[in-house]
């Protein structure tokens, strides 16, 4: 199987992946929520950090517990849980964003029965010295927690091999968008969204041997590979479970060229250095990396930010996409868009739910837009 049908197999079978992981190697799976959950100290522990990404199917279960008015990503995500679908977890980690994350972390507490369950309370605010210095006590707390729940030792040269390892592969994730951007055919969107999806659950070692192959293949291609007309476009928003939105865009004469995603940039922005407090290293990687709307450094930020992205790539427009009722998102895009409009960059929101409606109104609106510009 060539590393491209890897990342394609792993993302369309992620409980599978994560099972037989499990089985071959004896070791623990820990899920975790979010892209501020300090990923090296789980793989150091030894145990495979698992996303958890939402059940795909209809979500009944969570309605027990969930308002229908909460995001379909909390909802699907209870819902994988109480169906037994990620019934392979040792246990959860939650870090401290949103406050639907949050309240679902006690819900999730008290009816998902996994053996251990750990909230990481991370300051809100990423602007300060003092939350900088609170950071690294919580990695260090969140540390002592994982060591207990998993019944082993995470020594400093754990550490530091993990972090070289984290490192490396999101330095080629790095180089797999930067080619992407400089030549969109180079790799479809459907591609780049299984590397990505299966990055945050495969073996991490495979996982960069993967990208290895990969990034080796694509520069291979880069000869042969014609310029690109397409009109090119940032996404922008939370998580993406929607492979289907990447070809969509581009049966409709765009591409993706850059992204502000969880599934995406945000996951693997940041290098971590190599510094005599491996920890802290850890803690200070989310003080340079772009903030999600969880998190705050100041009011301007994530405008100017997203018309930089737009501006470095070259980019026709920005689609904004996120679930419906997710708060944070939805408070910071009328501002977003405003920084947009000043620097007449277009603009178009698309609010999803856990699956893509089946009646090609999303089509028809992204067809629309990527033609208007
Ligand atoms: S938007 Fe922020 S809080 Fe939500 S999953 Fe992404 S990183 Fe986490
Ligand atoms: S950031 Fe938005 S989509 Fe993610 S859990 Fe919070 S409310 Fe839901």
């Amino acid at each position: 199987m060539n590393a491209l049908n890897i990342f394609h197999e792993t993302a369309n079978n992620l409980y599978a992946c994560a099972e037989k992981w499990k089985k071959a190697t004896g070791k623990k799976v820990v899920g975790y929520f979010c892209t501020y959950a300090p990923e090296e100290l789980i793989y150091a522990a030894g145990a495979l950090p698992y996303r958890i990404f939402g059940s795909k199917g209809n979500i009944t279960l969570s309605d027990s517990h969930l308002q229908s008015y909460c995001c379909s990503f909390a909802r699907a995500c209870l819902e994988e849980a109480l169906s037994g679908k990620i019934g392979f977890l040792d246990g959860t980690v939650f870090p401290h964003t949103c406050d639907t994350i949050q309240r679902l972390s006690d819900i999730w507490r008290l009816n998902a029965g996994f053996s251990f369950h750990i909230d990481v309370v991370l300051p809100v605010k990423l602007n300060t010295e003092s939350a900088k210095a609170y950071n690294t006590d919580v990695f260090k707390k969140f540390k002592k927690d994982l060591e207990a729940a998993l019944e082993t030792e995470i020594t400093d040269e754990k550490l530091r091999q993990s972090i070289r390892l984290y490192n490396s592969i999101r330095k080629a994730l790095a180089e797999i968008y930067t080619m992407r951007s400089e030549l969109p055919e180079i790799i479809t969107g459907k591609d780049m969204h299984a590397i990505i999806q299966a990055s945050m659950v495969m073996d991490r070692n495979h996982l960069f041997e993967n990208l290895t192959t990969v990034l080796e293949t694509l520069k291979g291609n880069k000869g042969s590979t014609k310029k690109s007309r397409k009109k090119r476009l940032v996404l922008a928003g939370g998580i993406c479970s929607q492979p289907d939105i990447h070809t969509i865009i581009e049966d409709s004469g765009g591409a993706v060229v850059w992204d502000d995603l969880c599934t995406g940039t945000r996951y693997f922005s940041g290098k971590i250095d190599d510094t005599p407090d491996p920890v802290k290293a850890i803690a200070d990687r989310y003080f340079e990396r772009a903030v999600c709307p969880a998190k705050h450094v100041s009011n301007t930020y994530r405008g100017e930010n997203i018309v930089r992205i737009a501006k470095e790539r070259n980019a026709g427009g920005v689609i904004f996409l996120f679930y419906k009722f997710c708060d944070p998102h939805g408070f910071d895009y009328p501002y977003m868009k405003s920084y947009l409009d000043k620097e007449k960059i277009p603009s178009l929101l698309v609010e999803v739910e856990n699956q893509l409606p089946a009646d090609g109104t999303i089509r028809t609106r992204l067809e629309t837009f990527v033609e208007m510009i």
